[in-house]
């Protein structure tokens, strides 16, 4: 039996949104069997929780926003790609402004935090969603595919006009192990070209050095360098974790993109779950070893019973 796990406890993070460049304050809370992610503006007054699934999200212009309007959360993305990475399926998000803290720019911080509070394990299995057939979006020359597996893989290709970038391609088999190992670490990026663009829209407010890979037309501008000489692909696989798991299971299948980024990731979702037969949901004893094998944590986080 392969369990729901959520937090051992409640933990407080404090940090600043990448686009609004405002300091929130984030309290994860430990939730029962079934109730998946959701998150609670304590801001505004009486706001209705929202629940992080593919069907919420209202925007995906350069981060994945869930819900519209006033009651919106931006950049979930790192934080729910944290989650999925290490096998928890039920938080409430408590944060008392517009976005997600972007910390480091990785899931580093948020893998450390989670860590260091505890993983607990609820008595209730946790369910999969099986890829049954191969489902296929595309945006002009930008593409994503899901097609059965029996564990989850991601096969990503970037391209960027950028002599550090250029092409990079990585196929990760998903673990929570690979992923602490291979993906957590691994920051978004941007082009010092893109800054007074993004800027314009009231974007990247709180984007540094401290916060992002910066690029100037030749070099990486960060004095600390790279963490992995192909990170940027690692962060797409890093976001497009986040992005999939708003599928609200954990996954038997394999995706693969090309240049693709939050918009065709939730699009991929979207169609996944709009096409009958395209997919069923199972509960872990009914799968193969290796799925569930994949989900076995670290010895240091070893998950204690709730
Ligand atoms: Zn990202």
């Amino acid at each position: 039996m392969l369990y729901q796990r959520t937090l051992a406890k409640k933990v407080k993070v404090t940090g600043i949104g990448i686009h609004s460049g405002k300091k929130v304050t984030m309290t994860l809370h430990p939730a029962e069997a079934d109730f998946g992610i959701q998150f609670k503006r304590t801001d505004l007054l009486d706001a209705p929780l929202l629940k992080a699934d593919a069907q919420t999200v209202g925007a995906t212009e350069n981060n994945t926003t869930i819900g519209s309007g006033e009651n919106a959360v931006h950049t979930v993305e790192h934080l729910l790609s944290c989650f999925y990475g290490l096998g928890i399926n039920n938080v409430l998000c408590e944060i008392d402004g517009p976005e997600v803290p972007i910390m480091d720019g990785s899931g580093a911080s948020f893998v450390f935090l989670l860590k260091e509070t505890g993983i607990a394990t609820l008595n209730k299995s946790k369910k999969f969603l099986v890829v049954l057939e191969k489902i296929k979006v595309e945006v002009g020359d930008k593409w994503a595919t899901i097609e059965p597996a029996s564990k989850l893989i991601i096969d990503s290709t970037i391209v960027f006009a950028h002599p550090i970038i250029k092409e990079q391609r990585k196929v990760f088999e998903f673990s929570c192990e690979n992923y602490i190992e291979e993906i957590g670490r691994a920051r978004t990026f941007g082009l010092l070209r893109d800054v007074d663009m993004l800027k314009r829209k009231g974007l990247i407010k709180g984007g540094s050095l401290d916060n992002a890979i910066v690029l100037d037309e030749f070099k990486v501008v960060n004095p600390e360098g790279l963490r992995f000489s192909d990170e940027f692909v690692r962060h797409k696989i890093l976001d497009t974790i986040g992005d999939i798991s708003l599928l609200g299971f954990e996954i038997a299948g394999k995706i693969t993109t090309y240049k693709s980024g939050h918009n065709l990731h939730n699009l991929l979702c979207r169609k996944l779950l709009e096409t009958p037969g395209a997919f069923e949901i199972v509960t872990a004893s009914s799968l193969q070893k290796e799925a569930i094998e994949a989900f076995a944590l670290p010895r240091a986080m070893l998950p204690s019973f709730q």
